[in-house]
């Protein structure tokens, strides 16, 4: 799978995840302000008229934009089912056991119907089993409890999950001093890949 681009504003904060292709269009327009990592790709250009030879674009794991406004970075990440079940590690969070993204259902802890707000604070991954059984009912009031409580993800935590797929080594080191969760490693990442391409093989491969 084809390596993405870590896009940072010019502060280095973390903004997106970018195509090779869109990469080099920021390179045309002067906007690539400095560069980590290692090479994603090598882009072979056109020829020079004045040397006759072709022009080579090494496209950097890591690139920092300028631009006439900063890009800011998005302190609310969106709020999918694929993020949320990435963040659960595509464990039910009530009965603990290891589920498909297509087995799994975005549960509100304080149910929907009672209030209960559509927010990361406020939403686990379950086993459409435990949802069921769960229904209505505050967790107080039935014989049910969370094997960890939900957070959101801030915006280090959201880009690797989101990607975690074909993240590299010297993209998840950039973002993971900044995780509110120290103990997420790469290899928790390429283990809970591993794990789930086991589980879903065959099936198309689950965009976010
Ligand atoms: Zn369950």
């Amino acid at each position: 799978m084809e390596a993405r681009v870590l896009r940072l504003n010019v502060a280095g904060q973390p903004i997106e995840w970018l195509h090779w292709k869109d990469c080099v269009c920021l390179y045309a327009r002067g906007l690539v302000a400095w560069t980590l990592g290692g090479v994603v790709k090598k882009v072979h250009g056109g020829h020079s008229r004045m040397t006759g030879l072709q022009t080579v674009l090494d496209v950097p794991a890591i690139v920092a934009c300028d631009g006439e406004r900063m890009s800011r970075m998005r302190l609310d990440p969106p709020l999918t089912n694929a993020a949320l079940f990435y963040r659960d590690n595509c464990q039910c969070l009530y009965c603990g056991n290891y589920f498909t993204f297509a087995e799994l259902s975005r549960d509100h802890v304080h149910p929907s119907s009672r209030g209960g707000v559509d927010k990361w604070e406020n939403v686990v991954a379950a086993c459409k089993r435990c949802n069921q059984r769960k229904g209505d009912a505050l967790l107080s009031e039935i014989n049910m409890e969370l094997l960890a409580l939900p957070y959101r993800p801030n915006p280090y935590e959201y880009l690797a999950l989101i990607n975690s797929r074909r993240i590299r080594g010297d993209q998840f080191e950039y973002l993971q001093p900044q995780f509110s969760r120290y103990n997420l490693t790469l290899d928790d990442l390429i283990n809970l890949n591993e794990n789930f391409d086991n589980r879903v093989r065959g099936n198309a491969p689950i965009m976010i």
